[in-house]
């Protein structure tokens, strides 16, 4: 019989190809005189056509955004933001600018317009990832919540087929986990198995024409499901894993998701059957963790954490540090199977069906 908690974030999304000409309409709603507009470094002359839509609306521009949110980072944008009197910050970018602006949402309450680039997800949920001399804290504020987001693909199709790859395979491990979390629900499992299903068929796409715009705009779709679904519900052992590797050995954030993906779906495979059947009937595969690594393989991605720069030597102390204080899991947390999954993950061999 069913029995769940559901619980949804406040959130307001304008969603479609040029929608970044609502920006302006959005701020105003918002009441926002001064925006601070945020990216990554190298995505300037993008960036700066947005913020000059903004006319005096606009009251700086901080590209600064790098990934995990190192909080000397942080300080430097939120004094950035005093200094030009900023009512409100726009990030623009991926999960580490709208990492930013959440970060400077945390301690000065200024409200976030997001404009997603990339299909981390982080735009719809309450976590913020910090990190203080190289150890990355994860903690959730309703605070950190962007008051609006502009998902506008046309923005996307500058984005690298390899990072799109990785990016969006970061977004299907969101559904791969909402759809078996301990607290999960059935609108998000409704959510997750769309979001998966959506990416799933517009990667492919998106790799050999990143210009195609359609494409763009059905994978955007997923990335905003998927973090939707798992925005209120609890991560589990995959999340936990990229974590610790991304946390401890520094490997790249959605690559890392990537790897791991398959292998933390095996091992979850047969204690979460109705995630498994969904997962397959929305990758169109006969098998969930077989299928993922398939879809992997055919978006030309990375399959070993070797390949990311992890040291073989390194496996037996993320296997005990992820062992040490889990998440709950659909299936038992244990030393020497996680070692084993990481040992599946390293090399990349494909999960046996
Ligand atoms: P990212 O934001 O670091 O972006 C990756 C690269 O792509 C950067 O070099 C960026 O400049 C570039 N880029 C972004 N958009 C582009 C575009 N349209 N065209 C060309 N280049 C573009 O990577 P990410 O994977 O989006 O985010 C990773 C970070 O987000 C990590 O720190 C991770 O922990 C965090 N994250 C947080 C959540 C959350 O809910 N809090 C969820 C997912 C990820």
């Amino acid at each position: 019989m069913r029995r769940f908690t559901y619980v949804a974030l406040p959130s307001r999304v304008v969603f479609g190809a040029g929608m970044i000409a609502q920006l302006p309409a959005e701020l105003e709603a918002l009441g926002a005189k001064r925006a601070l507009v945020l990216s990554t470094p190298g995505r300037g002359s993008s960036v700066r056509r947005i913020a000059g839509s903004l006319g005096e609306r606009l009251a700086g521009i901080y590209d600064g955004a790098v990934m995990h949110v190192p909080v000397e980072v942080a300080e430097e944008a939120r004094r950035t933001a005093r200094e030009v009197g900023a009512d409100c910050c726009v990030a623009v970018g991926g999960g580490s600018t709208i990492g930013l602006g959440k970060a400077i949402a945390l301690t000065s309450g200024l409200p976030v317009v997001a404009v997603p680039t990339t299909y981390s997800g982080s735009e719809m949920t309450t976590i913020l990832g910090m990190t203080e001399a190289g150890i990355k804290k994860t903690q959730r504020d309703p605070g950190v919540l962007p008051k609006a987001v502009i998902y506008d693909p046309e923005l996307t199709i500058g984005l690298p087929a390899a990072i799109s790859a990785a990016s969006g395979m970061n977004a299907i491990a969101h559904c791969v986990e909402a759809l078996y979390a301990h607290d999960g629900n059935p609108i998000n499992t409704i959510l997750a198995e769309e979001g998966m299903r959506a990416l799933a068929s517009a990667l492919p796409q998106i790799v050999a024409d990143p210009g195609n715009l359609e494409a763009r705009s059905e994978a955007l779709y997923g990335a905003w499901l998927a973090g939707v679904s798992f925005a209120t519900v609890g991560m589990a052992l995959h999340h936990k894993l990229c974590h610790v590797l991304g946390g401890t050995w520094n490997l790249p954030h959605a690559e890392t998701h990537s790897v791991v993906l398959p292998h933390a779906a095996r091992y979850n495979r047969d204690a979460a059957p109705d995630a498994m059947a969904r997962i397959a009937r929305a990758l169109n595969a006969p098998d969930a963790p077989a299928g993922l690594w398939d879809l992997e393989q055919r978006l030309g991605l990375k399959m070993a954490l070797r390949d990311l720069g992890m040291p073989e030597s390194g496996l037996e102390r993320a296997a005990k540090i992820a062992t040490s204080s889990p998440y709950p899991n659909p299936r038992a947390v244990e030393y020497a199977a996680v070692l084993e999954l990481l040992r599946g993950a390293f090399s990349g061999q494909r999960p046996r069906a």
